[in-house]
């Protein structure tokens, strides 16, 4: 897990990603947006801590910029502003939770693991494209120059996990995690009937994008 620390007091900063570490999360830090946002775009994230309040691009703007360019990486802000205004308008922008300093680290630990916990879903009203396909998650609609199929939810989680990690293999651990969610009590063989389901939508498309099982680690889309 890689997470990325957005915040200006140097202290904070430093102790954070030192505990961060300690814990066994690879965590990067910088102490401003501009900065911040440059990291972002290199798509690497699964979790990113960022501070309301920072100099020049705020934690807010940083935040609704980041929505806005697709990402879809789970946000925890941070924040002396404890007010509900303030919680409600940090929810409203994309934030997936909410932490008030001061905290205890084992705090920011318990809601890190929730965050990452919870399945994720595109919202994007963007369209997405591999192959001959293009993907329209605010309908589940997948389409090429041939035909198109809407997806089911559970089918477009799971092909939502694929287009967020193009040309990389999934293992099955990782599917069930992204796909169900890890506290869930899914049978290993629900996964293979919605590879299976999947496979079936994407020939029925007419695509030549495949699914493609590598043998005793996962799955990649190609
Ligand atoms: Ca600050």
């Amino acid at each position: 897990m890689r997470i990325l620390l957005i915040e200006d007091e140097v202290k904070l900063r430093e102790s954070l990603a030192f505990q961060l570490c300690q814990e066994g999360f690879e965590t990067d830090a910088c102490a401003n947006g501009e900065e911040g946002l440059y990291y972002i775009r290199q798509g690497i994230y699964d979790l990113i801590l960022l501070d309301r309040m920072l100099p020049g691009l705020d934690g807010a703007a940083v935040l609704s910029q980041l929505r806005r360019e697709g990402f879809q990486t789970p946000v925890i802000l941070i924040t002396a502003l404890g007010s509900l205004e303030d919680k409600i308008e940090g929810l409203d922008l994309g934030a997936d939770d909410y932490l008030v300093k001061p905290f205890a680290f084992e705090e920011l630990t318990a809601r890190i693991r929730s965050v990452l916990r919870r399945p994720r879903r595109l919202t994007s009203s963007l369209q997405l494209s591999i192959g001959d396909l293009t993907y329209s998650p605010a309908e589940q609609l997948l389409k090429s120059a041939s035909g198109q199929c809407t997806l089911s939810g559970r089918e477009a989680a799971l092909f939502e996990a694929f287009l967020r990690n193009p040309g990389q293999t999934l293992t099955r651990e990782l599917l069930l995690a992204k796909v169900w969610g890890m506290d869930s009590e899914v049978e290993d063989g629900n996964l293979d009937n919605y590879i299976h389901f999947l496979r079936r939508r994407l020939k029925n498309t007419g695509s030549t994008v495949r699914l493609q099982t590598i043998r005793g680690v996962g799955y990649r889309l190609e």
